[in-house]
């Protein structure tokens, strides 16, 4: 294992905690990033110092969470988490600290090494590094299986999976990331728990999801998730949709989505979770707002009030932020306006701030058989066209539009919600 490719602070940190006398190793996913060749999302270190005893070394420190303590050494932007060594779950004492039915419910024991080993949830997840010597310490013949490629799960499936149901993620997420497999019994026992993960606060699960969807892999994520059920129990609604669907649509434009999600990520460029979760929910706005507008409602209406139903039923599973609703809205909301282009219209919705992305949207669904490609490549052109250009661009379509006005005054509307 390079040790260049260790964060210069997390040594810093390693070595002042053991010239305190205290034991300091690198814990978790860097150990198994870096014997892998991958560069680390962060940097987690494990010692035998209390969290008290961790912030009496180092000036830059503070100390969060209530129920068990964290010190965080800052350095600038980049903060070093130190945990102290946590008693296991499955000591004698094991049965007090589960809930009847089987969730963890204390896990705030200061221990040793050899304790807080069995916390972990995987075994490549439990290799520590050891910088005095170099060395790896594993208990769990985790080192071989890393070797192999193999996920599993330390101890017993289902009582692990039980303790906590976000393992069930967690195995998916780090299988496509790493490219390893589940072992048998891992992944055998997946069955029949994913509704666990219906207990789970849904806040931590849109934790879960932004890590699994951006963690460069969302194709293969998604892959796993539906093969293991779990995808139903994360966005019932639209699981049923992809299920019912009989054309390509639905799930192209979901697949696309993953995918474009992906090169981005490799590209290093940003990509935001509204855009996707956008693009999960749209087949059921656009069902919600044929409906509405069925029943007469003005079409802008009905996919304000179709985005808000759809948000409050999906919020129940995986809590989002305000602010990312909000978006999904803005980008489901400038989809018909994309249609009307005539006067100040198109120059409006190019100033609008969520442009860009309801722009991308666009250009996904024309992609995938959901919306005129003529459309998209208009919007395209317009985008790069000259200022006369652009007016010349806009009076075309006027002219087009009056005639097709004149024969069936409906169609545009409908046009907007047929999928
Ligand atoms: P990455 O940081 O790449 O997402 P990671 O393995 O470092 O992956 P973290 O969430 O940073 O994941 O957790 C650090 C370590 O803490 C893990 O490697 C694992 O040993 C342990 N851990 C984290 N979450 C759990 C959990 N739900 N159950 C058991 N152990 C966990
Ligand atoms: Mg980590």
């Amino acid at each position: 294992m390079s040790r260049a490719q260790i964060s210069a602070n997390a040594l810093k940190v390693l070595y002042r905690l053991k010239s305190n006398g205290y034991q300091s190793y690198l814990v978790g996913g860097c150990v198994r990033d870096l014997l892998l060749g991958l560069e680390p999302k962060d940097f987690d270190v494990v010692t035998d110092a209390s969290p008290e005893q961790v912030k009496a070394v180092f000036r830059n420190c503070r100390l969060i969470g209530r129920r068990f303590r964290l010190a965080h050494v800052h350095f600038g932007r980049e903060i070093i988490e130190v945990a102290t060594f946590r008693g296991s779950a499955h000591d004698e004492s094991g049965t007090e600290r589960v809930h009847e039915n089987g969730r963890l419910l204390r896990d705030n024991v200061y221990g040793t090494i050899e304790e807080d080993v069995w916390r972990r949830d995987f075994t490549v997840n439990a290799l520590y590094y050891n910088i005095r010597d170099f060395s790896i310490i594993d208990y769990v013949d985790g080192y071989n299986d890393h070797q192999q490629g193999v996920l599993r799960l330390i101890g017993d499936s289902a009582v692990r999976y039980r303790e906590d149901p976000v393992r069930m993620l967690r195995a998916v997420r780090f299988s496509a990331k790493l490219d390893f497999q589940l072992d048998s019994d891992s992944a055998g026992a997946i069955g029949g728990m994913a509704e666990l993960l219906q207990d789970v606060p849904s806040a931590r699960l849109y934790d879960e999801i932004l890590k699994l969807f951006l963690s460069g892999a969302a194709v293969r994520v998604f892959e796993l998730l539906e093969n293991y059920r779990l995808f139903a129990v994360l966005f019932p609604d639209t699981d049923k949709r992809l299920r019912q669907s009989k054309g390509d649509y639905p799930r192209a434009l979901l697949l696309q989505a993953l995918a474009n999600t992906d090169s981005r990520i490799a590209e290093g460029k940003p990509v935001t979770p509204y855009f996707l979760l956008a693009a999960f929910l749209w087949d059921a706005v656009q069902s919600l707002v044929a409906i509405k507008v069925q029943e007469g409602m003005n079409v802008f209406l009905a996919f304000q009030e179709a985005g808000n139903e759809v948000i409050a039923f999906q919020v129940k599973y995986t809590a989002f932020p305000k602010r990312v609703g909000l978006s999904m809205r803005e980008v489901w909301g400038l989809q018909p306006r994309f249609e009307q282009r005539g006067g100040a219209r198109a120059f409006r919705i190019l100033a609008h701030p969520r442009f860009r992305a309801a722009y991308d949207f666009l250009v996904l669904r024309a992609d995938t058989g959901n919306a005129d490609p003529e459309l998209a490549q208009w919007w395209t052109d317009f985008q790069e066209a000259d200022n006369e250009r652009k007016k010349e661009m806009v009076r075309s379509v006027q002219g087009v539009k009056k005639r097709g006005r004149r024969r069936k005054t409906t169609t545009r509307d409908k046009r907007v919600v047929i999928s």
